[in-house]
């Protein structure tokens, strides 16, 4: 059996030559996956009966299933997505209030190898790398189960992308051709993997480029970072400065604020300091303790105080708005399994 999920055209196409039907049928079965998020071939209505039979004997929509689904007071909507292996996987939906974008949030990996000290997913190790298709099966999940159309990507989900970038650069090319996202509303996020950044710079892509930092200096970095150990801040600078060189996009610098770790006022100089000379925007994430480990979220008026002397600095620095803390949808908090 074929799944329709994830084909290009062309690969339509050769199912429906191998049927004897027109190329427009393959433009019409196309956009039904993808900008109509059919859940079945009978929702297919404007194809014959007949033809609908035909393709149900070689073809599905989807072999993926919505194992469990948790709904935020705030909107937000968690998916744990189960592939025909058996592995789990989180995509999360946020809507933000007074903007019409739909952001999914979707995993590259199948749990992540990096380790990081406040994330739920490096707890548990890394199992595997997702294909593009099933990366984007979880796109065409929500829009299915919501009938919504997502606007905005972001790989800021279980896995670390750039470790998996050939399905990630692939599946990001199908989300601007297929769902007709714009590039610069598909936003990649890394912990820094060095020299795939460099490669990453060399793709012709305007999507958004963000650096998990959440540290001022080189210390604090490696206590909760252990990839800070192989690719140190200096190395990650001067990688960094190179993508901007190279594509002209502004980064975002993703800065998660620990009570009494890295949210003092010296760590908002210092940071300010490190990130002088590169063009980019902040993004505040005050910690959402877990029963995990012992980190604290400082209190507003250190969130605000920390952000008010980054501003200080010349950046544009956002707080970002939390979503879904109560369905465990927050930062750092997805695990790909159920407990
Ligand atoms: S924060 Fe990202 S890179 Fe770090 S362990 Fe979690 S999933 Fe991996």
């Amino acid at each position: 059996m074929e799944i329709l999920s994830g084909l290009s055209l062309a690969e339509i196409e050769q199912i429906t030559d191998n049927l004897h039907a027109s190329k427009f049928r393959a433009r019409q079965i196309h956009n039904w996956i993808y900008l109509k998020s059919v859940k079945n071939i009978d929702e297919m209505t404007d194809l014959s009966v007949k033809f609908r039979d035909e393709l149900k004997k070689v073809s599905l929509v989807t072999d993926v299933k919505i194992k469990v689904k948790q709904v935020s007071s705030d909107g937000t909507i968690k998916y744990l997505i189960e592939y025909p292996d058996g592995e789990c996987v989180e995509t999360v939906l946020m809507r933000f209030d007074n903007r019409a974008n739909l952001t999914a949030c979707v995993s590259s990996q199948i749990g992540c190898a990096v380790n990081c000290s406040f994330c739920a997913t490096g707890k548990c190790g890394f199992i595997r790398n997702l294909t593009y298709k099933e990366i984007i099966e979880q796109v065409l999940t929500i829009q299915r189960d919501t009938g919504l159309k997502v606007t905005n990507i972001v790989f800021m989900g279980q896995g670390e992308p750039l470790l998996n970038l050939d399905n990630v650069l692939k599946a990001m090319e199908i989300f601007n051709e297929n769902f007709q996202i714009g590039a610069r509303r598909l936003t990649v996020s890394t912990s820094g993997i060095v020299p795939q950044i460099y490669k990453l710079a060399e793709n012709d892509m305007q999507s958004t480029l963000a650096i998990s930092l959440h540290a001022p200096n080189h210390e604090i970095r490696k206590k909760i970072m252990p990839i800070e150990n192989k690719y140190d801040m200096k190395e990650l600078k001067t990688a960094l400065k190179k993508y901007v060189d190279k594509t002209g996009r502004r980064i975002t610098v993703e800065y998660l604020l620990i009570k009494d770790l890295n949210d003092s006022a010296d760590a908002a100089k210092e940071l300010a300091e490190y990130l002088s000379d590169i063009k980019c925007n902040i993004n505040l994430i005050p910690y959402n303790p877990t029963a995990k480990n012992d980190y604290q979220r400082p209190s507003n008026n250190s969130i605000q105080k920390f952000k008010y002397l980054l501003e200080h600095s010349g950046k544009k620095v956002t707080v970002r708005l939390e979503r879904g803390a109560d369905i465990d949808a927050a930062c750092g908090q997805l695990r790909g399994k159920v407990d």
